[in-house]
């Protein structure tokens, strides 16, 4: 048998909390209207002659998660018609943009190796299709999703298994929500995943001629199930010699598998042309400085920032970081504790090992009490103490002569010795008293 590897491209789109939509002043909330096609206006609706009107909170945004991530900023860009007809795009276009996204280059580091970032660009939202059930009912449209801002954010295919997908889109969505530009949630839809996988045998090194995209997932486990069930299809194929098919598949979570939806032997033609309705946008130095400076400590720094001034390992920083309200308080219980000589480090671990019911709304007294007990019920009972001290005594007769022709340091090394042999030093003050008491009867 051939042995392949597995060539992974995320293509993912993210809904923006902005108050209204993209290129109108109509109000930006599709989850929370009570009725369908609420939230409409001529332009949303693709009406001739409406003219869009980009919105500047949506564009700031977009350039703020290409910030964050490192990415290059195109200063100068411009928004492009994308064509093709279906029911849920009225103009028969989605403007987009093509040659110049706000965002590109730059990688996100995963456990299994970085992960090049292609593009982050802003377009608007399709209206949601609400199909026929059964057969002689109607299909119908809702346009309140109509125009959303919808930010997409492709990766190159440098992912090499579905463990590094899932990691990559969590990283990616913790990340959004510390910068608070969406809400990135996957049920609902306002986050979606998007997964091409194709195999190369092992030793090849250029793309596969073909790949196979994965839509219609909703969440991170569904992902990584789909590009499971698909890389098995696809080993299965090409040990029969046969090629995979360029093809669209769904998730079906009800049996398991990716079901065929389009098969895409021809690219697409989708005319792209720029938008002759909207101006190129230029970005200021200022913006992108205003920008940057509203970038927040993101998850990595912070767990980088608590191994470092707390010693606190970093799968556990890495599941008290993911949400960054809970972080913060996090962040000002570990430094109350730190004042309060509380071992943080242990606390966390206890806390991820749930061997604790504490959280970071415990009060500090109470962690320290718990810790402190802890701690004096781990120290040698006052009979191994004086034990140790005597055979300390005897095995360092010239320390201890040392110590009665006055060297004072003699103890500190008596001491030390004594700190050895009971292989602690909790409870040092009763330890140094009984060493000194012992040490005064010679
Ligand atoms: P298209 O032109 O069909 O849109 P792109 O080259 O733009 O294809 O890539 C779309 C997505 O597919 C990206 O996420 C990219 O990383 C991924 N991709 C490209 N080629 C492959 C391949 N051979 N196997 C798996 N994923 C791929
Ligand atoms: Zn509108
Ligand atoms: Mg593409």
């Amino acid at each position: 048998m051939n042995k392949y590897t597995p060539v992974i491209g995320l293509e993912i789109h993210v809904e923006l909390s902005t108050n209204s939509k993209m290129f109108c002043g109509c109000k930006n909330d599709p989850f929370g209207a009570d009725k369908p096609n609420s939230h409409v206006c001529p332009v949303c609706l693709g009406m001739p002659g409406a003219l869009p009107v980009p919105n500047k909170k949506a564009i700031e945004s977009t350039v703020l998660l290409g910030l964050a991530l490192g990415c290059s900023i195109n200063r100068h860009s411009k928004f492009d018609r994308k064509h093709y007809r279906y029911p849920d795009l009225p103009k028969g276009y989605q403007i987009t943009q093509y040659e110049l996204p706000f965002c590109y280059g730059s990688e996100l580091h995963t456990s299994e190796g970085p992960v090049r970032l292609r593009r982050i660009h802003l377009e608007e939202d399709t209206a949601k299709l609400l199909h026929a059930k059964n057969k002689g009912e109607e299909s119908r449209i809702d346009f309140n999703r109509g125009g959303v801002p919808l930010m997409e954010l492709v990766t190159e295919p440098d992912i090499l298994s579905s463990a590094q997908a899932k990691e990559f889109g969590k990283k990616l969505r913790t990340i959004i929500l510390y910068l608070g530009i969406s809400d990135a949630d996957l049920e609902r839809g306002n986050m979606r995943l998007e997964a091409s996988v194709s195999l190369r045998k092992e030793g090849e090194t250029a793309l596969p001629s073909y790949k196979v995209e994965l839509k219609n997932i909703n969440s991170f486990s569904f992902m990584e199930k789909a590009i499971q069930f698909e890389i098995k299809r696809q080993t299965a194929l090409l040990e029969e010699g046969i090629q995979p098919a360029q093809e669209t598949r769904g998730w079906h979570e009800q049996t398991g598998e990716t079901v065929l939806q389009r098969s895409k032997e021809n690219a697409d033609d989708y005319r792209y042309f720029p938008d002759p309705d909207i101006p190129p946008i230029e970005l200021s130095e200022e913006l992108l400085n205003e920008l940057k400076a509203a970038i927040p400590e993101l998850p990595s720094a912070k767990v980088e920032r608590w191994k470092k001034d707390y010693a606190i390992e970093e799968r556990y920083g890495t599941m008290l970081s993911d949400d960054r309200a809970e972080a913060d308080k996090w962040d000002a219980l570990f430094s109350a504790l730190k004042k309060e000589t509380v071992p943080v480090a242990d606390v966390v671990k206890d806390v991820a090992n749930k061997k604790t019911a504490f959280t970071n709304q415990t009060p500090v007294a109470e962690i320290h009490a718990h810790y402190h007990a802890k701690k004096t019920a781990d120290a040698p009972s006052p009979e191994k103490i004086a034990e140790a001290v005597a055979t300390v005594i005897t095995e360092n007769a010239k320390a201890v002569a040392d110590f009665r022709a006055g060297n004072e340091k003699a103890v500190m090394f008596l001491l030390g010795m004594v700190f050895k042999r009971l292989q602690t030093k909790l409870g040092a003050d009763a330890i140094r008293a009984e060493l000194l008491k012992q040490l005064k009867k010679i």
